[in-house]
């Protein structure tokens, strides 16, 4: 799922109670769940939220030193720098999730360092979220770098949406590839051979480590050089590039069936490209 579905949900009223907003830096992660709380609470029209200006969105803002703006149905628990967020700050934190909102028609609640929650807090966090909520809605908005710095428990009844892989990360190396990725990728727009796009996913194999079945970043590191490689394709490759990103996105969910990770990296580029091969050597 990404942010602009998920921002639909939000605005239709249909959102899911727990969602972990993982991927890219914290303040990208931080902007976007003050964007989904003004959504869930700003009181315009759903299709004009989030105004950004009436009383409920002009006082959604992260916690900070410099401001005073504060939402009493707006909560969110930053992580103590020193330890794991601890349960007692955690069960503490959830209780406000047991009272009606004061002002707004529901309330949303952030983990700002939801991978720093330890069992414990995390379990008191599943409670709260099987127990049935009063009568206003309730949302959850869980920040984490990946989803799988979470526990399964918690992940299995939360909308995970990626965020994307932050710019930071992008690096000399990723740049290389998505250079020799775009060779392969023209090489076969020209000719529609096969063996272009075999060698554009050997290509796509040497981003980053494939040991852990259950790691995403490999994967969200690929789906980044293939969208760079966009650039340096010509404009009929980019709509088959842009479905192959998404794509690769989900392929640990292929990975965690034991399926190895190149045959994936095969199986989706040659599903994506080679519809493209150029007419004539058909
Ligand atoms: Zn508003």
């Amino acid at each position: 799922m990404n942010l602009a579905a998920t921002e639909e949900l939000a605005r239709l009223g249909h959102l899911y109670p727990a969602v972990i907003l993982h991927g890219q830096t914290a303040e990208a992660r931080q902007s976007a769940a003050l964007r989904l709380a003004r959504i869930l609470l700003c009181e315009a029209a759903p299709e004009e939220r989030p105004c950004g200006s009436c009383k409920h969105c002009s006082r959604i803002v992260w916690p900070s030193t410099k401001s005073d703006a504060f939402h009493p149905d707006f909560r969110v628990l930053e992580r103590d720098l020193k330890t794991s967020t601890s349960v007692a700050a955690t069960k503490a934190f959830l209780q406000g999730a047991q009272v009606a909102p004061f002002e707004a028609r529901g309330q949303v609640f952030v983990l700002g360092s939801a991978e720093s929650l330890t069992g414990e807090a995390a379990n008191a966090l599943l409670k709260t979220l099987e127990e049935p909520h009063t009568s206003a809605p309730r949302n959850f908005l869980l920040l984490s770098p990946s989803q799988f710095d979470l526990l399964a428990t918690v992940r299995s009844r939360s909308l995970a949406v990626f965020l994307g892989v932050a710019e930071a990360d992008f690096s000399d190396e990723m740049e290389d590839l998505a250079e020799s990725f775009a060779v392969c990728v023209r090489g076969f727009l020209s000719s529609g051979s096969t063996l272009n796009l075999l060698a554009g996913a050997e290509v796509l194999g040497r981003v980053g480590s494939w040991k852990d079945p259950r790691d995403t970043v490999a994967w969200s590191q690929a789906a980044a050089v293939v969208r760079r490689s966009c650039d340096l394709v010509e404009s009929g490759g980019r709509r088959g590039l842009l479905g192959l990103a998404e794509d690769l996105l989900g392929g640990w969910q292929s990975r965690v069936r034991g399926i190895q990770a190149q045959r994936i990296l095969e199986g989706m580029v040659v599903k994506r490209l080679a519809p493209l091969a150029p007419r004539d050597e058909r």
